[in-house]
């Protein structure tokens, strides 16, 4: 099925087609590595990474890239704050990130792109627009972007002038001709890191610093452009007006995705509201797989409440999927080759695969996709039930794994749930081998030591099964 795609740029779902074949170029805003990653970040790259690997999953050669900002007022605020070196505090906070990135799977990124490592790019930019007339020298050598001479200035996010929106990074300056203007070189302060310029020491501003990175690797036009709504305006707008003024190329970017927000309990998260949580406090608490089906289960594009009770609710919905899985295990190790209702079986797995696909398809509904996986379950328990065959279990383990590629889910490997329900399996195989020699005691102990886990045994004619309670 063709992949739908809502743009924020014209308001639609489109067709996605690349510019380049099935080759897709694809940037989306990264980590201004000044604090922790947050669960906000969290939200934002696993539906990235979804992105990306349903795209490839679909064959497209996807090239993702995302930017660091390591450099940023909030970076330089951090520093006056800690007393810590700049390249200290980035590198700190960008080691965790990945980490933290690592244990969600995220993993689809190709390029991460420090802005520092792009300043003659964003140089040769400023002058680019200072020459066709579309920025301006203030006295202390700052330089502004002109937004009055961009002609479609707003046309992404609808916006002009600063208004209010959720999470908006604005930028109050009185050397601005304009009040929507904004800068691309800010003269060094004192105690500022700084880089050579015609106009200067100073540093980048932060917009130019994406468009100088992407311009770089996917010249003047590339495909998809993510990150979060609170981006939209100004950054993004910002970036667009950059690009298309310098290179006179339009579109810029062919498809703009923007997902929701995530809220605490109704509320913007904050440190200041004392409701911020870090991922890794998340993860102490909940399995990585767990965070990922949490995000998942929901449309990007709305705003996501989180709450703990919500990750609870989350973590059984999840835990349902997972018994199917590990049931789906257990009986192609039992099964006989051929089994009663292989055809209604392997006709659900059919249909499974195409509803995945369709709800994938259309604007990468994770929400509509898992909503087919539950559906699917039920039908695998119910074959189950009536004994299914080796052969057809073997699709439905060939279906979730399909799934699992996808939205890095399912988890076969040594990692997170999987792991517990390893180590479950061998304290119940464990018990069963106590049992067999008729040391009942120490069966009885592991049953009980289970039992406080909240796992239940229940002892059948072909061994133990079991389940979370
Ligand atoms: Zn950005």
């Amino acid at each position: 099925m063709a992949v739908r795609v809502y743009n924020t740029l014209t308001r639609e779902k489109e067709d996605f087609v690349p510019l380049h074949g099935r080759r897709v170029s694809m940037f989306v805003c990264g980590l201004t590595p000044q604090d922790v990653t947050h669960l906000g970040h969290a939200k934002t790259y696993i539906m990235f990474d979804v992105v990306a690997r349903f795209l490839r999953h679909k064959g497209y050669h996807v090239f993702y890239l995302q930017n660091v900002t390591d450099i940023e007022d909030r970076i330089i605020k951090k520093m006056r704050e800690t007393g810590r070196d700049w390249k200290e505090i980035v590198a700190a906070n960008f080691a965790s990130y990945l980490d933290v990135m690592g244990t969600l799977g995220c993993d689809s990124v190709d390029v991460y792109a420090y802005a520092t490592d792009y300043v003659p790019e964003i140089r040769d930019q400023i002058r680019g627009l200072l020459d066709k007339g579309y920025a301006y020298v203030s006295e202390d050598g700052s330089v502004y972007y002109d937004t009055t001479k961009f002609k479609d200035w707003g046309k992404l996010s609808g916006q002009k002038v600063e208004e209010h929106i959720a999470g908006a990074r604005i930028e109050v300056d009185e050397k601005k001709r304009d009040p929507a203007d904004f800068a691309l070189w800010k003269a060094q302060k004192p105690g500022e890191p700084a880089w050579d310029s015609p106009w200067g020491k100073g540093r980048p501003g932060w917009h130019i610093e994406d468009t100088a990175i992407t311009i770089q690797h996917f010249g003047p036009q590339y495909d998809l452009h993510g990150g979060g709504i609170e981006l939209a305006f100004p950054h993004h707008e910002a970036e667009l007006a950059q690009a298309e003024a310098f290179t006179g190329v339009t579109p810029f970017v062919k498809y703009w995705m923007h997902p929701g927000m995530l809220m605490i309990r109704g509320e913007e998260m904050h440190k200041s509201l004392g409701n911020f949580w870090a991922v890794s406090d998340a993860l102490a608490r909940w399995p990585p797989e767990v965070l990922r089906f949490f995000f998942l289960n929901a449309h990007y594009r709305s705003p996501l409440d989180f709450s703990p009770e919500g990750l609870d609710e989350a973590s059984r919905s999840y835990g349902r999927l997972r018994e199917t899985l590990r049931s789906v295990e257990a009986e192609r190790r039992r099964a006989s080759t051929e089994g009663k209702g292989d055809a209604d079986l392997r006709g659900a797995t059919r249909r499974a695969l195409e509803a995945f696909d369709a709800a994938m398809s259309d604007d990468f509904n994770t929400r509509e996709a898992l909503a087919a996986v539950f559906d699917y379950a039920r039908e695998v328990n119910r074959a189950i039930g009536l004994g299914a065959g080796r052969g057809a279990l073997d699709e439905v383990a060939g279906a979730f794994d399909a799934f699992g590629d996808v939205l890095g889910l399912f988890a076969r490997g040594e990692t997170g749930v999987a792991l517990t329900e390893g180590l479950v399996d061998l304290l119940v195989g464990l018990r069963e081998d106590a049992r067999k020699r008729k040391d009942f005691a120490t069966a009885d102990r592991i049953r009980e030591a289970l039992g406080a886990l909240g796992i239940a045994l229940e002892d059948g004619r072909d061994g133990a099964r079991w389940k979370r309670r």
